[in-house]
């Protein structure tokens, strides 16, 4: 088990400093996740859902009858994504457990997962 501390770092939407604690590195490495800072503070991460760029994620199921599935979030919940917005071959990028980078966009049914594609 990896000895980790607690790293400060700062956020890029408000550029305040913030913890990256020991519990939030761990439970990033209980979720399969390389272990890495998240780019905005605990209060932006809850503002701003739609934050731009990638996000790296790990696919939790997908069903190929349903054509869509969820993927594991960095921060411990999960994001909704459907099989038009994966990128690559899919059958790679959409085992259980792949890692994978997605964007995040907003739609009627909520916040979705699209440009999934392998990490
Ligand atoms: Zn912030």
């Amino acid at each position: 088990m990896t000895n980790y501390r607690d790293e400060m770092h700062a956020c890029e939407a408000c550029g305040k400093p913030f913890v990256f604690t020991v519990e939030e590195q761990r439970a990033q490495e209980q979720l399969g996740f390389d272990v890495v800072p998240p780019v905005y503070c605990p209060q932006c991460r809850k503002t701003e859902k739609l934050q731009p760029g990638l996000h790296p994620g790990i696919v939790k199921w997908y069903s190929t009858e349903k054509a869509y599935g969820f993927l594991t979030q960095a921060e411990g919940g999960e994001i909704f994504f459907h099989r038009s917005g994966v990128s690559g071959d899919p059958e790679q990028t959409l085992r259980e457990g792949a890692h994978v980078w997605y964007e995040v966009q907003e739609t009627d049914r909520g916040l979705q997962a699209y440009n999934v594609h392998e990490r």
